[in-house]
């Protein structure tokens, strides 16, 4: 049985991981690779397992027994072969492969002898939920704290646990609820007092209380949709119309006539009366005379939400992780140290997660409001832990990091001559403070962490570029790596002029440069005569192929690539980088930005974004980096007049305005609507523009730029825009980025209401970049809501960057504006990084006074804090070393 319990863990280990992140999410941070090597594993598991299950039976097994062992070995066969085939699998069978191993997985562990522990399950027992749980006898004290993980009850599975079967276990799973830890720390989402029951008289539509009702009449409704209908009277007389659209014959035997229920639910207005749906009934005896109306004890209660898990009943939910609170609470280590915590009043964790999953009846309506909007002390202590965890591992990682040694890059004043000669503008002075903080940076033997922050148009590529030409003036290499092919293309364009001033060899280098080389171009390559090639390239006009562009980076031929994600590709070598730049870094996710990094012997990095973060966010996402703010735009602009416009009339005064910025020698671009997930709806309603104002505006050059267009097509329009060969560029968000054509100065978005804030403020950035007056259309959809037209004013409104990214954070939160799930770090549940701002601020003090005692986390106090902390990390593309 021992080897079968290993094996056991082999299989659950790459199921975990794979899951780590709930079964809808299967993608892994680490990428395809990783999840490869996981299915190799649980494949590699699966198949010994299922061999040690074909192998023989004790003599004294039941036929039963033998089947049942043949089936599992079978499944287990299965498992291995679908898994060893998930590579080619669609996210779907990918999703049903795992949930098969989970059931699996639980299904052999049902063989094994049952650790004591792990089947004390009779004390996840119903929790009465009318009466306050009694206080909990502490369980058994964490002294002895099991060495491995499979004999540690809060990694045991919820599955096999009462009323947790293979198919509910499935659905747990998706949102993350595999083990008993999981469902400690899932918390409830409301709090609802129930404890005054209102007559039915006294009800209120829209407000969930609690009633107590007799039943009156049942019946089963045959609609569009069959229906059940039960109709109950109240003790005052009023009566109350209930329906049920799902439901089954179990109902109407428990809903006999006369019989008593507490009834919840949240009324509706129906003609003129109130009706529920689905509400939720609680037996109750019939009413005695001593009673006298009033209820028994225990019955008007506070009612605990948990979030909604698809499939699976709330009350078992409930049940479930309030009884395995009681149980397991005492058991989860705390790793805010306590000391800490007793300084800022916050209660230890264990008590913590009581308080939160089960609420004594004589809870003040004053806690109850706290809890229901995340005050409470023990919600807060659940924050600040959260919170706390991410400021440590961020700044380890920086301290790691900052420790590493770099290449030291010293230049002197004149390093940048060349480049200024060149220059057509005066860098302003958050230009050239920026550039000097760069350059100490690059003096140091430890690697830059830097931030190079600021709004669309403040002329962050100049800065860029600069550091690049610090790096290359000391014989190194520099990468620079944008989001987009349009936005590489860009800078290669740009970085070209100034590169070939200062006498720098650059190459493009995107996922469309021509894969190989030409024979000839081979055979000069091989000896090393890569001056040729270039020369010859450049002579040709032909871009240089990737195979070229490799051999010259290894051999530290080049001075420096620009390119996308293509840069991060395994094969591409560099003979001596010492300088990544990613430009706005917001696109990419923080493995990318790892990987390139990882191309260099720990090389500088310099990570710009356009996105205005809030201070406390920029603190909570780049707590790892050092910042420099470019705080001022270049002189001569103007910010962009922004107005809203309903869609209908607002597209005759979009093309007058057009019409106008052409004839004044300007340029417009007209950017369409964001269709999500959909390139093709995207196309097609670009397309139909591109023809609609082809037609309406006869006497314009229109051009249409969307992501489906080779980048040769995408080229040559952007070029000829750029070149002012075309007068009103149609375009899909493609050119939300980074974009810049100075003479451009007009911007129409249509259905504008679809974007982001942030994402407006970069499209609208894209104008007002040279000098004259520019303005920005913001037609709004015919059906746009008011409450949509309100945030398109305040785009409108402000052309602070930094204002609108709060505003934009308060309406659609941090999670979709940042697009935190791809940032890489550990994921936040329970921290609003608006509301809790000063718990960010402790957490970050904190976390760094902590750092600063004791470094590597190794005093003994500080074991459980380390081991939390490893754990937090753990399924992150960030590593904490
Ligand atoms: P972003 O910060 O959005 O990346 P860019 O680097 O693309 O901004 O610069 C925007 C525009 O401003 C470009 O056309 C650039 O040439 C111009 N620019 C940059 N710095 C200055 C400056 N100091 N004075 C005038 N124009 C500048
Ligand atoms: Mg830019």
């Amino acid at each position: 049985m021992r080897a079968v319990r290993e094996l056991l863990a082999a299989l659950r280990r790459p199921i975990d991981e794979l899951c780590s992140r709930g079964l809808p999410n299967l993608a892994h941070p680490d990428g395809e690779e990783r999840v490869l090597e996981l299915a190799a594993q649980m494949a590699d598991a699966a198949g010994a397992l299922a061999a040690a299950f074909a192998g023989k039976s004790a003599r004294t097994a039941s036929e039963a027994e033998v089947l049942r062992r043949k089936k599992t070995a079978e499944d287990l066969a299965q498992l291995a072969t679908s898994a060893k085939n998930l590579g080619r699998s669609p996210l779907g069978e990918r999703q049903r492969v795992v949930a098969l191993g989970l059931r699996l997985c639980a299904g052999v562990s049902m063989y094994l002898p049952q650790s004591t522990e792990k089947r004390s399950v009779s004390a996840v027992a119903p929790t009465p939920i009318a009466k306050p749980a009694p206080e909990s006898k502490p369980a058994p004290k964490p002294e002895s704290r099991p060495e491995s993980d499979a004999d540690d009850p809060l990694v045991q599975p919820l599955l096999g646990l009462p009323g947790v079967g293979p198919v509910t276990a499935e659905k747990l799973a998706v949102k993350g609820l595999t083990r008993v830890i999981d469902a400690l720390y899932f918390l409830p989402k409301r709090y609802d007092d129930l404890r005054q029951v209102v007559p039915v008289g006294q009800l209120q539509p829209g407000v969930l209380q609690a009633t107590v009702v007799l039943v009156e009449r049942t019946k089963v409704v045959w609609a569009r949709k069959r229906f059940l209908e039960v109709m109950f009277r109240g003790e005052d007389g009023c009566e109350l119309l209930a329906r049920w659209f799902y439901f089954h014959g179990g109902y109407q035997k428990r809903l006999l006539p006369g019989k008593r229920f507490l009834l919840t639910a949240t009324p509706s207005k129906f003609r003129d009366s109130l009706q529920v749906t689905h509400p939720e009934l609680t037996d109750l005896p019939p009413r005695t005379e001593q009673e006298g109306g009033v209820l028994p004890e225990g019955s008007g209660h506070i009612r605990i939400r948990y979030p909604d898990v698809e499939g699976v009943p709330g009350r078992l939910i409930e049940r479930l992780c309030q009884g395995l609170c009681q149980q397991y609470a005492e058991l989860v280590p705390d790793g805010v140290p306590a000391q800490l915590l007793g300084r800022l009043s916050l209660p230890v964790l264990p008590q913590a997660l009581r308080e939160l999953h089960s609420v004594p009846a004589e809870t003040t309506p004053e806690l109850l409001a706290r809890l229901n909007e995340g005050l409470s002390p023990a919600q807060r202590r659940l924050i600040f832990e959260e919170l706390f965890f991410l400021q440590l591992g961020l700044l380890r990682r920086r301290r790691a990091i900052a420790a590493d040694d770099a290449t030291v890059c010293v230049t002197d004043d004149q390093s940048l001559a060349r480049l200024r000669a060149v220059l057509p503008f005066q860098p302003t002075g958050a230009q050239e403070r920026a550039i000097a903080e760069i350059r100490d940076d690059l003096k140091q033997p430890h690697p830059m962490q830097r931030l190079l922050h600021g709004d669309v148009g403040s002329g962050k590529t100049l800065v860029a570029y600069a550091a690049c030409e610090l790096v290359m003036a000391s014989g190194h290499q520099a990468a620079v790596m944008a989001p987009t092919e349009i936005l590489a293309e860009q800078h290669y364009k740009t970085l070209r002029v100034w590169a070939q001033a200062s006498g720098r060899k650059l190459a493009l280098l995107t996922a469309t440069t021509p894969k190989t080389a030409r024979k000839t171009t081979v055979a000069q390559l091989q000896a090393g005569r890569f001056a040729d090639v270039l020369r010859i390239a450049e002579a040709t006009g032909q871009p240089l192929d990737r195979e070229s562009i490799l051999a010259m980076l290894s051999a530290g031929f080049l001075d420096m690539v620009v390119g996308t994600h293509a840069l991060i590709a395994e094969a591409v070598e560099f003979k001596h980088l010492a300088l990544v730049v990613i430009d706005e870094q917001h696109r990419f996710g923080v493995g990318q930005r790892a990987a390139l990094r990882r191309k260099g012997r720990q090389p500088h990095i310099l990570v710009m974004t356009a996105t205005p973060i809030p201070r406390t966010l920029a603190l909570t996402l780049y707590g790892d980096l050092d910042v420099s703010q470019l705080d001022e735009l270049p002189p001569g602009r103007t910010p962009a007049v922004t107005k809203v416009l309903p869609a209908r009339s607002g597209e005759g005064k979009a093309l007058q305005a057009v019409r106008k910025a052409v004839e004044t020698g300007r340029q417009a671009y007209w950017v369409c609507p964001l269709i999500e997930d959909s390139d093709k709806l995207e196309l097609s309603s670009a397309t139909a523009r591109h023809a609609a104002l082809t037609t309406a505006l006869p006497e314009l050059k229109v051009g249409l730029v969307h992501g489906r267009l080779s980048s040769d097509e995408r080229d040559d329009v952007m070029g000829r825009f750029r070149q002012r060969e075309l007068d009103v560029l149609v375009a899909t968000t493609v050119i939300e980025v980074g974009v810049d054509v100075p003479n451009a100065s007009l911007m129409v978005i249509e259905s504008a209401e679809r974007f982001g804030l942030a994402q407006l403020h970069q499209l609208r950035g894209r104008v007002g970049r040279g000098s004259g007056k520019s303005a920005c259309l913001l037609l709004h959809g015919v059906s746009a809501e008011a409450t949509s037209t309100q945030r398109l004013e305040v785009v409108a409104a402000t052309s602070d960057g930094f204002r609108l990214a709060e505003a934009d954070l308060r309406i659609r939160g941090p999670g979709e504006v940042l697009g935190t799930r791809q940032s890489g770090l550990p994921p936040l549940r329970f921290a609003d990084l608006l509301r809790d701002i000063d718990l960010l601020t402790i957490a970050r003090r904190e976390a760094a006074a902590l750092l600063s005692r004791d470094p590597d986390l190794s005093r003994p106090e500080h074991v459980v804090t380390q081991r939390v902390l490893a754990e937090r990390w753990a399924h992150c593309d960030l590593t904490l070393e």
